[in-house]
This record gives structure tokens, sequence and C-alpha cells, in this order.
């Protein structure tokens, strides 16, 4: 397998850094610290074509693949992962659509997440249905050309900022094969019924918006039913063999920036009459993140480039997905330590980095998830 990126995915790579480094740290600190965001800097990169360049032309998308859309978000989560989220989560659910969306609500839903004219997300964890979605509960009821939505979600991205979400719903409550139960539906959250109220005091990716979603008898069209009805579950776990790639590109993004930030620490400081950089305890620990960091990003170039090419390989994407999450939480640690007191203040990026990382052992499939599906296809 050849991982050398082309040159159209070196320059995709280059301009999304110096997009992040342009825009990312001046404001990363206060965004975190208010839990805010400065939508311009969305907009602006959706102007100039980093956000969405998975979805076809055809849809206004620059037609990429998955694998392009990872290494932007690598970039921008290798400068600031609160901002690079709240930039590049703005189309989570657009995988979905892409796959599973008829004609018609692609033309629809898919332009406005390129051109910066909407915000997507996916709603599927409630209070209690987390790792086993089959668990949810927020029903979807016929009733006449309409479904009439109830319940309420947790957790989700862009709850108070999205235009529309794909909502996981129960359809078919009495089916005896639960994975058969339930089905995906665009909500738009100016429909009457739709209430979000926005998290706080996350630890990490905070400048990102999280929130806990209601739906009160809100009324769709029957037309807003994505793929076909009973598939929610099948087409779910497709959606998340996309999406959890790009958690690996997260992960490996934020793992680069403990270990750039744990270089210039060590180098510039000086304990007993040496740098930190000098003492083999620390050049271990920076032996050990460069390692991890291209084992993981060798693991989910693999699973990426083969979901490009139409061989998804769903046990290795899941490798990639706690194996990142776990080398990015150990990287932030050993920055942290390097750095000592000091990064235990939020004055210095590590301890942003730090509780950043956490995330990807957590979202879109934790760990312990991840490592079930590796297991079952090996003792299958
Ligand atoms: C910041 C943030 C953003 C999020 N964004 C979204 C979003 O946009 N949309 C959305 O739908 N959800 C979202 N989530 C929810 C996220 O996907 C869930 O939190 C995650 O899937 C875990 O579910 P849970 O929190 O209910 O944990 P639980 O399922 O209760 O799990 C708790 C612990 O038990 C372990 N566990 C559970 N079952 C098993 C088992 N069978 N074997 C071994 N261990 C097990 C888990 O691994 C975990 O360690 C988000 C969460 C966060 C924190």
């Amino acid at each position: 397998m050849d991982f050398e990126l082309t040159k159209e995915q070196k320059d995709i790579q280059k301009a999304a850094r110096e997009f992040a480094l342009g825009e990312f740290p001046e404001k990363a600190q206060e965004f975190d610290r208010t839990e805010t965001f400065d939508r311009g800097i969305w907009k602006k990169a959706c102007e100039l074509g980093f956000v969405g360049v998975f979805i076809d032309e055809a849809y206004g998308g620059a037609g990429m693949g998955f694998f392009e859309h990872c290494l932007i978000t690598e970039e921008f989560w290798a400068v600031d992962a609160g901002m690079g989220n709240a930039v590049i989560t703005a189309t989570f659910g657009a995988e979905l659509l892409r796959i599973f969306a008829s004609e018609e609500q692609k033309k629809k839903y898919l332009p406005p997440l390129v051109e910066g004219k909407a915000v997507i997300g996916t709603a599927i964890t409630e209070p209690d249905a987390g790792s086993d979605v089959t668990l949810a509960t927020t029903t979807a009821v016929k009733d006449g050309n309409e479904y009439v939505i109830n319940g309420s979600k947790m957790f989700i991205t862009n709850g108070t900022i999205a235009n529309y979400l794909n909502v996981f719903c129960l359809t078919d409550p009495d089916n005896p094969d639960r994975h058969r139960r339930h089905s995906f539906f665009i909500v738009e959250t100016d429909r009457p019924g739709y209430e979000a109220n926005k998290l706080h005091g996350k630890l990490g990716i905070r400048a990102n918006d999280t929130a806990e979603v209601f739906f009160n008898n809100v009324r769709i069209p029957a037309s807003n039913l994505v793929g076909r009805l009973g598939d929610g579950f099948k087409e779910l776990m497709a959606f998340f063999n996309l999406t959890r790639l790009h958690i690996c590109a997260m992960a490996v993004g934020i793992a680069r920036a403990a270990l750039e930030e744990s270089v210039k620490h060590i180098k510039k400081r000086s304990q007993f009459g040496a740098p930190l950089a000098s003492f083999q305890v620390n050049q271990f620990k920076i032996a050990e993140m460069a390692t991890m960091i291209r084992a993981a990003r060798n693991l989910y170039y693999e699973a990426a480039w083969l979901t490009d090419k139409g061989k998804m390989d769903h046990a290795l994407t899941a490798m990639a997905k706690w194996f990142s999450g776990q080398i990015a939480v150990k990287c932030a640690d050993h920055a942290l330590q390097m750095h000592g007191g000091y990064g235990y203040i939020d004055e210095y990026k590590v301890q942003r980095i730090y509780r950043d990382a956490k995330i990807v052992e957590i979202y879109e499939g934790t760990k312990e998830i991840e490592k079930q599906i590796v297991a079952k296809s090996y003792l299958r």
C-alpha cells in the first residue's frame, strides 16, 4: 500500500494548517474559557473550501475522498481541537445524507453546508441509550403525510446552532429484531416543538456546541425519512464507519500538538543546570509520542484509504479509532507531565490539549465498544 500523499493532498494539508494557524491561536484560550465560538471563522473556512470536501461536486462539494476530509481535520486539531471541531463538525451528518438521502434531499440539504449557510448535526444518543443505540426511545409516529417526533437526545454536537439534524427514531418498537426498529429523519430545528439547551462545563472541546435537545410533537413531512424505514441501525453503522475515521484524524492531530508543545518546552526550560530535553526520561517520552503518532496515523490512513477505494474494513476502522484515541490521551499526559506545574494552568496550551484529548476515546463509540468490534471480527 502506498500512502505517499499526492501533490494535491499535500497542498490541502498545508493550506488547512496555514488557515488554522492564522485563525485559531489568538482566540483559542478565550473560546475555551467562555465556551463560545466566532462563526465568522467557520464561514471563512467554508469560503476557502475546507468544509465538506467529501460532498459530491453535484451538491457544491469538492467531490474529494474522506481521506482528504481527515487530512484537514488532523491539521485543524493539531492547532486547536475546540475551534477545529467547531469548524469541521459543522457537516456532522452530511456523510449519512451523502449515502442514504434521496436526490431531492441531497439537493436541498447538502449545498448550504458547503456554502456556509447551514450547520447540521446527528442526534442518536439519549439519556438512557448511549453505547447501546438500539435502546433509543425517541419516537417517530406516522400521521397522514407527516411524522410526529417525541423524545429527547443527549450530548448533541451543534444542537443549539444546527439548522437541521438527522434524528435516530424508534419507528417499529415491536419488531423482534432490535436492529430493525429505528429509522433516520431530517428535522429542521426551526420547527415548532424543537428545543435545545446548551451543555456547559464540558471538560474539553469547549468552543464546540453540545446540547441536550427535545422533540415535543415535532411534525415533519413524511418525505424527511432518510433511506428506508427500519434501516436506521444499518445506516448508522455505515455512517459511523466513516465518521470514526474522522475521530482518528482528530486524535492524531491533538497528539501532534502535544508533541510539538513538549519539544518546545523541554528545549527551553532547564533544571539542575541542564535543559529538560537532556534528561533521558523526557527523551523517551518524546520517542514514545513520535512513534505512537506515526503508528496511529498509518492505521487510520490505511483505513481511510481503503474506505475511499470502496473496500471499507470496519474492524480496521475500529482498531484505528481505539488506538488513536488511546495514544492521544497518552501523548497529552506525557506532555503535561513534562510541563510540570506550568501544564496545570490554562495559560499553557498543554492544559487545554490534556482536557480536549479525552473526547476521542468517548464519542462515536467508546474505546471499549471499538475493541469489541475488533474482537468480534476475529472471533466470528
Ligand atoms: C462532547 C460530546 C459530543 C457528543 N456528540 C454527539 C452527537 O453529536 N450525537 C450523538 O448522538 N451523540 C453524541 N455524543 C454522545 C457519545 O457518542 C456517547 O457519550 C458515547 O457513545 C457513550 O455513550 P454514553 O455516554 O451513554 O456512555 P455509556 O454507554 O453509558 O458507557 C459508559 C461506559 O461503559 C462502557 N460500556 C458500555 N457498554 C459496554 C459494554 N457492552 N462492554 C464494555 N463496556 C461498556 C463504555 O465504554 C463507557 O466506558 C457526544 C458526547 C460528548 C461527550
